[in-house]
């Protein structure tokens, strides 16, 4: 099993997210969502980094389980 190391876009949106919480934590505006101008910055910095992301589709519907032969 290999594990997934994050691309350096995953990362960065990753970043830009856990800044858009923390600004959002502190930011009564925000939290009403009445965005300040610094919200709206990250904001669009976190949409951003979202859009250079490859489209991860979540996959939908299950594989159907393997069934014996009988
Ligand atoms: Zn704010």
């Amino acid at each position: 099993m290999t594990l997934v190391e994050p691309t350096a876009e995953e990362r960065q949106a990753q970043e830009a997210y856990s800044l858009l919480l923390a600004h959002f934590d502190g930011c009564e505006s925000c939290q009403i969502e009445n965005y300040c101008p610094v919200g709206k910055r990250l904001r669009r910095a976190h949409r951003a980094t979202r859009f250079a992301l490859p489209a991860s589709v979540p996959t939908t519907g299950t594989a159907s389980p393997p069934r014996e032969g009988s």
